[in-house]
């Protein structure tokens, strides 16, 4: 369906971005969520899901880039990798990338959005062929809970915001089963929105969940990401049990692989800590 001349625009406690759309190529209501497939003029392909942005062609190697090397470079070993979310394949893609992941497996509770990957985004589903992926649809709460103990090096949470099915990813419940799952030295890695508009609401109480939880340390890294909210997003890091460091930054330095927004100096630059943040944070 044409859409020549509209804008998709997502509004957000007082704010809106808008994209100019060409054409909606998608829609669909899932058993757990709406998803909708637009062709923008200046972003390309766009996924929504319950009116929410999730990825542009344009901008979604930033997000990718971040939820993978940063928290894949500083653990000494990353072997075991778990994805939950991420049904769009693109963390998955940056994770392989990784020679010294033997297995990434990614838990996303709905199919639909990775079947629709494949079809609208298909250079981030490049690498799901690879023998060391596996591609499971599944709750990733209950995921977490059955998972071996110690089974797990590192877990990345690429979920859709705290509503719906991904509000139990951001309870301390769920990081207690995480802790649990991840063997000596396991780091965690959540997205956890904006800080100019969630610090209150999300992050502050994320860290303090984590800790709660158990995990030693925990670590807040920011980048751009112009179609979110705001434009500025964060991941945060945890560590089961030593401080999170940029442990491999010299084999960061040398990455064996091509990106195209991470290196080491952006992994620096993204854990250095503005003020205002540092201060709600870690008082
Ligand atoms: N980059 C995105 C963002 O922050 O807007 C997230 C993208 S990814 C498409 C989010 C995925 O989380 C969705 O595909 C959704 O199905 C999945 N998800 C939500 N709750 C989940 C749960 N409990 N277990 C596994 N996957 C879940």
């Amino acid at each position: 369906m044409s859409l020549d001349n509209t804008w998709f625009t997502e509004i957000h406690q007082d704010t809106a971005f808008s994209l100019r759309m060409k054409e909606k190529l998608h829609e669909e209501q899932t058993p757990f969520q709406k998803i909708e497939i637009y062709e923008t003029v200046g972003f390309g392909t766009l996924m929504v899901i319950d009116g929410c942005v999730m990825l542009t062609d344009r901008d979604n190697f930033i997000y990718h880039e971040m939820m993978s090397h940063p928290v894949l470079y500083s653990h000494s070993d990353p072997r075991n990798v778990l994805i939950i979310g991420g049904g769009d394949c693109g963390t998955l893609r940056e994770v392989l990338k990784h020679p010294e992941v033997k297995s990434a497996t990614q838990v996303d509770i709905d199919e639909r959005v990775t079947r629709l990957s494949e079809k609208y985004f298909p250079e981030l589903c490049d690498s799901n062929d690879d023998p060391r992926a596996k591609l499971l649809f599944d709750d990733g709460i209950k995921y977490v809970q059955d998972a071996a103990p110690g089974s797990l090096d590192v877990i990345i949470i690429d979920s859709t915001d705290p509503v719906g099915p991904a509000e139990g990813l951001f309870s301390t419940a769920f990081y207690r089963d995480c802790i649990k799952a991840l063997g000596p030295g396991g780091l965690l890695v959540q997205q956890s929105e904006s800080p100019l508009l969630h610090t209150d609401s999300i992050i502050k109480p994320m860290h303090d969940s984590l800790r709660n939880a158990g995990f030693l340390d925990t670590l807040a890294l920011h980048f751009p990401q112009c179609s979110y909210p705001s434009g500025w997003w964060t991941a945060t890091m945890a560590c089961k049990d030593m401080p999170v460091t940029f442990l491999r930054e010299e084999q960061a330095e040398k990455k064996p692989f091509e990106t195209h927004y991470y290196n080491a100096a952006i992994q620096r630059a993204a854990i250095a800590c503005p003020e205002f943040f540092r201060k709600k944070l870690y008082g």
